[in-house]
């Protein structure tokens, strides 16, 4: 369905900077883009043109680079303009308002990737990793984004899709030439056929977990006694000086929270109070909030002090850790110990924030609970991974639907009604790739999209 409508945005952020760029999609791109850059040479698809912005009288307001990709093999699949000018904001400005007197309309946020999608030219999981790139803030999300971008998440799915669309064909068929004695499929073999279905969408579904780590990160509480070297590992994990070290006992009174990376993974690193019982009250306050940040962390570091290896009271971990929690347990102060004496314990690393030792190993370690690392070539970053919770929504209803349907058949269920489970199934997948999308889900995706995007 072609847009009429010509659209005008700027591409670049806002602000001064070096260049910026602003962007035309639509039928009159090319034609409201000459009437505000004279060029020198003729326009020609996929190639750059000098020339220069004239204002509205005519005068020469800046040089430009102009460059047109002639629909549809343009981002949008229409009509696409760009013209680079410098980045003052008077000039860039100029540009727009002058687009948009010669016909063309204020972009809204994502509107030129909605485009894109509406145009054929990208699915909804490459819609939304078109936003999670201009999102991503570290190189593991960008690598994500970009891979879904290249139709990972569809590559995955296609196969299971073409398979069920091929069973509901043969099912169909043989209901409608049933009076024919055209055989019908055995409820066995559909039974078969549709759970061999669900074993690559499960391991989909599984993926989401991991691709929740990577876009929001892994949330690391740091335990342990007072004096330990929470404060300590923690600024040495970030590689900067965020929380107050002392040797006092409990000098850090609250949560210090900050954002940091570790090997590409995005964490959210929370040094908590000394859990210490006490009397202080702002003490206390602290320790409270420990136990709430360590009630919500994927992983906590149980920082112990090595040089009181001996006591027994270094070891205990803090009560109000969970049996099943994810606990990596930190002798920190290592150097403080000769290295015979470090004896080895499952589970266990020997730091000191001190010197750095073992600050390697500890990350390792931390990637390694975290899934990351040690799982088989990769880990599961080598296939695709659902990104967001609309995408894990759309795969869980198909098994659902696809689980029934394996019920309903290997109960010898008229074949009418197990179609209807795996219509739902389809109608799922569908709607995880855009093809079967209601409107508004659409605008409430792109409205999350910057302006110009
Ligand atoms: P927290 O109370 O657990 O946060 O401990 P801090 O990080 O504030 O450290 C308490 C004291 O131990 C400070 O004097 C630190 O300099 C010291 N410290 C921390 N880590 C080490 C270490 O690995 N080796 C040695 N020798 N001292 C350390
Ligand atoms: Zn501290």
């Amino acid at each position: 369905m072609p847009f009429t409508e010509t659209i005008v945005a700027i591409a670049t952020p806002a602000g001064r900077g070096g260049i910026a760029v602003v962007r035309l999609s639509g039928p009159e791109a090319l034609p409201i883009a000459l009437r505000l850059v004279r060029l020198q040479r003729d326009a020609e698809s996929h190639r750059v043109r000098f020339g220069h912005v004239l204002d509205a009288d005519g005068q020469v307001l800046d040089d430009a680079l102009l460059t047109y990709f002639a629909g549809p093999h343009s981002y949008t699949g229409e009509d696409v303009v760009e013209i680079s000018t410098h980045g003052a904001p008077v000039v860039v400005q100029t540009v727009v308002q002058l687009s948009l007197r010669a016909g063309a309309q204020l972009a809204h946020a994502g509107e030129f990737t909605e485009r894109a999608f509406l145009n054929g030219r990208l699915d909804l999981t490459q819609a939304e990793a078109v936003r999670d790139l201009i999102d991503s803030s570290t190189v593991a999300q960008a690598r994500l984004a970009a891979e879904q971008l290249g139709g990972s998440l569809q590559r995955e799915v296609r196969p299971v899709k073409d398979a069920l669309v091929m069973l509901v064909a043969v099912m169909e068929a043989g209901i409608d030439f049933a009076e024919d004695d055209l055989e019908t499929m055995p409820s066995a073999e559909v039974e078969t056929r549709i759970a061999a279905l669900l074993p690559p969408l499960e391991s989909l579904l599984r993926s989401f977990a991991h691709g929740r780590l990577l876009r929001e990160g892994l949330r690391l509480a740091i335990v342990g006694r007072p004096n330990a070297g929470k404060s300590s590992l923690f600024n040495r994990l970030l590689e900067r000086d965020r929380a107050i070290v002392t040797p006092i006992a409990g000098t850090t009174r609250d949560v210090i929270s900050d954002r940091g990376a570790i090997g590409g993974l995005p964490v959210e690193l929370l040094d908590t109070a000394g859990l210490r019982e006490t009397d202080d009250v702002i003490e206390r306050i602290g320790v409270e909030r420990s136990h709430e940040a360590m009630a919500d962390a994927d992983l906590l570091l149980h920082v112990m002090d090595a040089s009181a290896v001996g006591s027994g009271e270094a070891a205990e971990l803090p009560g109000a850790v969970g049996e099943g929690a994810a606990v990596i347990r930190v002798w920190n102060k290592a150097d403080l110990v000769a290295r015979e004496e470090r004896t080895a314990q499952a589970g266990a690393v020997w730091t000191s924030a001190v010197t750095g030792e073992g600050m390697e190993a500890l990350r390792d370690e931390i990637l390694r609970r975290a899934g990351l690392r040690g799982t088989g070539e990769g880990g599961a970053a080598s296939h695709a991974t659902l990104t967001n919770t609309r995408q894990r929504d759309s795969i869980a209803r198909s098994i659902e639907a696809l689980q029934r349907a394996v019920d309903a058949a290997r109960m010898q269920t008229p074949h009418e009604m197990v179609l209807l489970d795996l219509y739902e199934a389809l109608g799922a997948l569908d709607a995880l790739t855009g093809q079967t999308t209601a409107d508004d889900v659409l605008n409430q995706i792109f409205s999350t999209f910057c302006i110009g995007k």
